[in-house]
């Protein structure tokens, strides 16, 4: 067990690393955080140092890791050569077996199917004639995805009927060498998550589920408690606990689902490490996403994890920032007496960056519509401005 007092390294300083540090901070924890971006990374107030480098730097990232009694991290595209680096100075968690499968699609498919854990129908295509076989088998519609660095939809092709394949690879791969994976088509009623950590003592501790809103590829707004059966919530926390069994993570990871139209849950995504759809934890949850991450890498006791009061979370991006650069008047989400804002502390804003969230806390008991519904007036009335 690493206690309280002790300094905990992160790799990766954008807004996860920042909430987990605050809070880590907290509870006594020390930080010290690692980032191509430095002193401008979101992190970077909250740590007593940041050491500035590429992840794969190994002299950087020795010189972060000594010194420091156990290291966790935020974000997925890191090499894992690079955890085994800073493995031979302190441990890491999640180990790098994790983070290797989790931060590649195809490795991720494979990991998910070898286990017989239930996912989309995909194939592996590296060419247009595999392309094509695939879009034939699956059918269409159908996604391209890349197997490397995608997220929000980035690196992703939705491949409708009668689309001309020859120029969608072309279109997808810029005519260089590329690897993907193409999924089917999922008709969901629903997407969905699930937070589970665990603490390398044998305790393993979910969050409640998480209903999940994209818009254009990315979350918009997550609702808790989820509006699903009973029958449905016991499912997908069983799903994402044997998922995090299986990959043996000692730490946080968020399991993403679909809830398609017959009812069943397939797993469309892994991330060991805290996630967007967890951040109204920090508010509504007896113990955040971001205390979890540090008493599961720390290996301490897990917090209870009740959701206190109903509550829905808004991402802010920076589509509603102004073209000069200044943040929004945030008077709307300010004036509401249980709305809490959050905003990360990023220097440039750019459409569809994460710049911040803000969450609406309803009264206990209350139906969480009515608490969707005041979020969304909010989110509005920032638009508006
Ligand atoms: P991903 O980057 O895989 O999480 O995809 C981003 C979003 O695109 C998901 O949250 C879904 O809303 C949508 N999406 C991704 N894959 C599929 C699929 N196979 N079928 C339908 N929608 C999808």
């Amino acid at each position: 067990m690493t206690p309280p007092g002790s300094l905990i390294g992160l790799l990766g300083g954008g807004q996860l690393a920042r909430m987990s540090a605050l809070a880590g901070r907290r509870m006594g924890y020390r930080f010290r955080t690692f980032d191509p971006a430095g002193e401008a990374a979101p992190a970077a107030p909250v740590c007593e140092r940041v050491v500035r480098a590429p992840f794969d730097d190994p002299a950087a990232l020795e010189e972060f890791a000594r010194g420091l009694d156990v290291v966790g991290f935020e974000f997925e595209n890191i090499p894992p050569a690079s955890l085994r680096i800073v493995e031979r100075f302190c441990p890491v968690h999640p180990r790098w077996q994790a983070l290797e499968i989790c931060q590649h699609r195809e490795r991720e498919k494979n990991f998910l199917h070898g286990q017989g854990f239930p996912h989309a129908a995909f194939r592996v295509v590296t060419t247009l004639a595999e392309l094509t076989h695939a879009v034939a088998t699956l059918g269409a519609p159908c996604v391209l995805k890349t197997a490397e660095s995608g997220y929000d939809g980035k690196g992703q092709l939705k491949i409708t009927p009668g689309m001309g394949l020859a120029e969608a690879w072309e279109q997808w791969s810029g005519g260089r060498p590329r690897r993907g994976v193409v999924e089917a088509w999922v008709e969901f009623d629903a997407e969905l998550s699930v937070i589970c950590a665990r603490n390398g003592h044998g305790q393993t501790v979910s969050f409640p589920v998480f209903e999940n809103v994209h818009a254009q590829h990315i979350l918009d707004v997550s609702i808790a408690p989820a509006r699903f059966a009973p029958e449905v919530l016991r499912e997908a926390v069983a799903l994402a606990e044997a998922v995090t069994e299986a990959l043996d993570v000692r730490g946080l990871l968020a399991v993403e689902m679909f809830l398609t139209r017959e009812g069943k849950l397939l797993v469309n995504e892994l991330a060991p490490r805290p996630h967007n759809s967890g951040h109204l934890t920090f508010d509504a949850c007896v113990t955040s996403q971001f205390e979890q991450h540090i008493r599961a890498v720390c290996g301490l006791p897990l917090g209870g994890v009740d959701l206190l009061r109903p509550t829905v979370m808004v991402n802010l991006l920076g589509d509603l920032w102004r073209a000069d650069g200044s943040a929004p008047d945030w008077t709307p989400v300010l004036a509401e007496p249980d709305a809490k804002l959050h905003v990360y502390g990023k220097a440039g804003a750019k459409p569809a960056r994460k710049m911040g969230h803000f969450c609406v806390l309803g009264k206990a008991g209350q139906p969480v519509e009515a608490v969707l519904a005041k979020a969304r007036e909010i989110q509005e009335r920032l638009r508006a401005k």
